[in-house]
């Protein structure tokens, strides 16, 4: 038989009617009227931004910070505003906004806590600043972070270190960053060469780390910078930007932090670049690189901005990638 529309509405209408006919025989045997039933109380949240996996015997939280919408107009420098909205329209996404998640790391080794990265803190975006709680759902409490790994320092990355009010989030935690990242943004003289438009960065910078400045480790690039984790040049992004290679026995993750800001776009079209990267042309080499290199060796990669739980693996197509999410799992 062809299914047609019309089949499909007639379907419906028979089954349909042995339940209604199941109803009005519940009706006629019942002596007294049911209990009204409850009103639900579920309000429009989801459930906590939290997710686990294993890679060897790392547990891996990702706990979600929110999102933000950025306007598409002007968001990708490098293309025509038609044909980044062809890119969204193919993702069955929104032609006029983009929504950029963001999602941190708990690396949890035999109870040691490592969190890579922070989240905006109470400094973002009013759609972000869920982190915290959403940590906590996950069973975690910031004073057990015992070492937080920055990959760069863009404000949606480092604000969570530290509250608005000054308070420091994580008290029992060493703050490790990368080396070039901490040469180029705390330069004074960089600082007051800066174009206008760039002062609010530096400045963010020393808002977050100008009080631990002494305590503050830096890190070089490939290098283990805790047991399992090594730190993987990624620059472009801005000079310092860093990726990561996570292993453990059999266990492989690459963590590609900002090569991204969504993989609709420059996964898709890795020639792309955002506004927010500071050299468009090292970006894309990275970015190429790196989005090679996961699909190459069908690496499970993670990034800091993609739809949540923000991991999966990179397949080639055409010119471009393609992310391909990991199916969720109620076990861990
Ligand atoms: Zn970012």
């Amino acid at each position: 038989m062809t299914i047609t529309r019309r089949t499909i509405l007639a379907g419906t209408a028979l089954a349909a009617a042995p339940i209604g006919g199941t109803i009005a025989l519940a009706q006629t045997n019942t002596a007294t009227p049911a209990t009204p039933p409850s009103t639900p109380t579920t309000g429009p949240r989801q459930a906590p931004g939290f997710y686990r996996y294993k890679v060897g015997d790392v547990e891996v939280t990702a706990v979600n910070d929110g999102f933000a919408q950025r306007p598409l107009e002007g968001f990708v420098k490098n293309a025509e505003l038609k044909d980044v909205q062809a890119a969204m329209q193919e993702a069955f996404l929104p032609g006029d906004a983009l929504p950029i998640t963001f999602n941190t790391l708990v690396l949890n080794r035999g109870g040691r806590l490592t969190l890579i990265d922070t989240g905006n803190g109470d400094m973002g975006a009013p759609t972000s600043g869920r982190w915290m709680e959403n940590f906590r759902a996950a069973g975690f409490d910031p004073s057990q972070v015992d070492t937080v790994v920055i990959s760069h320092f863009h404000g949606d990355h480092i604000n969570g270190l530290r509250l608005k009010d000054g308070t420091a989030v994580f008290p029992n935690a060493e703050v490790m960053v990368p080396e070039p990242e901490w040469a180029f943004w705390m330069d004074d003289t960089r600082m007051s060469q800066a174009p206008e438009g760039m002062k609010g960065a530096f400045q963010g910078v020393r808002r977050v780390f100008g009080p631990i400045a002494e305590d503050v480790k830096r890190y070089g690039m490939e290098t283990e910078i805790v047991p399992g984790l090594t730190s993987v040049a990624a620059p472009g992004h801005t000079p310092g930007h860093t990726a990561y290679y996570l292993s453990s026995g059999s266990g492989k993750l690459m963590i590609m932090s900002d090569i991204t800001n969504h993989p609709a776009l420059f996964v898709r079209h890795p020639d792309w670049s955002a506004v927010f990267d500071m050299d468009a042309e090292q970006a894309r080499a990275t970015r190429r690189r790196m989005l090679d290199m996961a699909a190459s060796e069908r690496a499970q990669v993670a990034f800091y901005h993609a739809p949540f739980p923000s991991t999966g693996h990179i397949a080639k197509e055409g010119n471009g990638y393609r992310f391909v999410p990991v199916q969720w799992s109620p076990a861990v």
